[in-house]
């Protein structure tokens, strides 16, 4: 099968588009052959190495992906050659007690795929039977691979963790990344008022599109913007995917009693932090990865419900992976950077 990979951890320059073994579904798993896939910021990371974190070599990227069924391995059923499928990319074992409990993000092997094993940047690729759910009709290939990681944290980082409610307002960083924009999205959709942020002007009007409610610049005074949009009150829920850049500004933007939720770094782990913000304000701060095969259930019943649709910032085939990595790298886009693949 033709598939992006690369031999050597470095940058995109390590990227090669080429033949790679068709991979054989093992027990509970499926073959899917793939019609698309996106890419996250998760990519770059593994394809640049991360340090404690061993991925083995030759490897291929991709955690989102939406495709056809097209072999099943033993021990599968109530699954047909041929359905139109997406599926959760968190690989998880199945068997601890936290995935007994239906916690499958706090396993204790808890993986993703494209990072622990090889991912959707390929033709063909396996995954768990359990992870599947039909594609939602009224989406186009480019849209249903563009959803899963994305929608799936923005989700449990809300609802799940967060525990948003209509009415509340939350305070989303950085618009224009796959995570953010899914939380505007949700957010609008479950009835919160929604305060984005973006150092582009461009991003900010396209946000408002979408239903952003209010729009700051993102600079060092973007907590002063959220108490002057909020009788001085603060965000009830702020999203900070950002980490250094954002997280003094997450404290200082949120209400008494408010909750920072955090599910990513893209600017660096290590932020300043002031921690009397959060004992004198009494904030949670509270951490999310991925979801749960319960939310995952629930949100691709509310995207197939609700006709949601994830923004597309660009489409290219997957030949030309290496110019998609690089939209991605440059931080430019609007939305999901998707590979269409003929297979
Ligand atoms: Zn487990």
């Amino acid at each position: 099968m033709k598939a992006l990979h690369f031999e050597e951890h470095g940058g995109i320059d390590r990227l090669q588009f080429g033949e790679r073994p068709e991979p054989e579904p093992g027990p509970g798993e499926v073959r899917v052959r793939l019609r698309a896939a996106a890419l996250n910021h998760l990519d770059l990371f593994v394809l640049a190495g991360m340090p404690g974190i061993p991925i083995g070599l030759p490897h291929i990227g991709g955690a989102d992906g939406a495709g056809v069924v097209d072999a099943l391995g033993p021990a599968v059923e109530g699954i047909e050659v041929g359905a139109e499928v997406v599926f959760d990319p968190g690989l998880s074992c199945g068997s601890c007690e936290f995935c007994r409990a239906g916690e499958h993000s706090l396993c204790v092997s808890f993986g993703v795929l494209g990072e622990h094993c090889d991912g959707t940047f390929a033709e063909q690729v396996v995954v768990a039977a359990a992870s599947l759910a039909p594609r939602p009709a009224h989406l186009g290939w480019a849209e249903a691979a563009a959803f899963g990681l994305t929608y799936l944290t923005a989700w449990r980082m809300l609802f799940t963790r967060g525990g948003a409610r209509a009415g509340e307002t939350v305070l989303i960083h950085g618009i224009g990344g796959g995570v953010s924009l899914a939380c505007l999205q949700l957010a609008k959709l479950a009835g919160l008022q929604a305060i984005v942020t973006s150092r582009s002007e461009a991003k900010l009007a396209r946000a408002a599109e979408l239903g952003a409610d209010h729009l700051l610049p993102a600079d060092e005074q973007v907590a002063r913007g959220v108490r002057a949009l909020t009788a001085r009150r603060g965000a009830d829920i702020v999203v900070d995917s950002v980490g250094d850049a954002t997280w003094m500004q997450s404290l200082k933007a949120a209400a008494k009693g408010g909750r920072v939720l955090t599910c990513g770094a893209t600017s660096g782990p290590n932020p300043k932090e002031e921690i009397r913000l959060i004992f004198w304000n009494q904030l949670s701060v509270l951490g999310s990865t991925m979801g749960s095969r319960d939310d995952w259930r629930r949100l691709v019943a509310a995207v197939a419900a609700e006709g949601l649709r994830p923004v597309v910032d660009t489409v290219l085939p997957l030949a030309e992976g290496r110019a998609a990595y690089s939209r991605l790298e440059a931080a430019g886009q609007f939305g999901k950077i998707v590979l269409s693949i003929d297979g």
